[in-house]
């Protein structure tokens, strides 16, 4: 999964308005940049195989400290901890917790069994990579509806709040249809730094935006 697990970062705005939109993305990514960063040191490991699923061309047969649903839970917990020691934010603990823990959720829909539940678990996935549309009717909603979600929960204050808003999602969906059709990555030492590097772009971005915006339906967090 890609950019559903942006379309769940931007619907937990909804739930956490008081939460940087680019700090409820870097929980829902999360899995990912651990998995980048680890490829990298050499801590966790995968390959390219070309169709190894119809959607993606990388297999993923290593993955415990990043990927894993008991790992994922941990995770979740200490950030959602460093955040609630920083900022008086319930809610926004909570939207950090469940974005960390969502990418379980998202990824054992799309990948082939492969996702394990603790270190050397059995793997479990449902497999819709196998299947362009299936990936795609689920993918697709699931960003539309968070985008959705918050627009209708944010206004703009000016014009970065609004075309950066709107260029970064045209970007994402750019990205994505392109990265299908596009050659695959020579190797996982160009996947996963190309994949750190955006990452940290696309957070800034949302980062930066977010701050020209501001919440018009109070969520949960602002109800008297
Ligand atoms: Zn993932």
């Amino acid at each position: 999964m890609f950019i559903g697990h942006f379309g769940v970062g931007f619907g937990l705005k909804r739930l956490a308005p008081r939460a940087s939109l680019g700090l409820l993305i870097a929980a829902t990514v999360w899995a990912d940049i651990l998995w980048t960063a680890f490829l990298l040191l050499g801590w966790e490991h995968a390959r390219v195989s070309v169709g190894d699923t119809r959607w993606s061309p990388l297999e993923l047969y290593d993955y415990p400290w990043s990927h894993s649903l008991l790992f994922l839970m941990l995770w979740g917990t200490a950030l959602a901890l460093v955040y609630r020691s920083y900022r008086s934010d319930w809610w926004g603990a909570v939207a950090v917790w469940i974005g960390v823990v969502s990418h379980w959720v998202l990824d054992w829909l799309t990948h082939r069994p492969d996702m394990p539940l603790y270190p050397n678990s059995t793997k479990y996935g449902v497999g819709l990579w196998n299947s362009i549309p299936g990936t795609l009717i689920v993918e697709l909603p699931l960003f539309v509806g968070g985008v959705w979600l918050y627009a209708r929960c944010t206004r703009a204050r000016d014009r970065a709040g609004r075309w950066g808003f709107w260029s970064y999602v045209a970007l994402l969906l750019f990205v994505y249809v392109s990265d299908h059709f596009s050659a695959p990555p020579g190797n996982m030492r160009e996947v996963a730094t190309t994949g750190l590097v955006a990452t940290a772009v696309m957070l800034g971005w949302a980062w930066w935006f977010d701050r020209h915006r501001e919440a018009i339906r109070p969520g949960p967090a602002a109800r008297p």
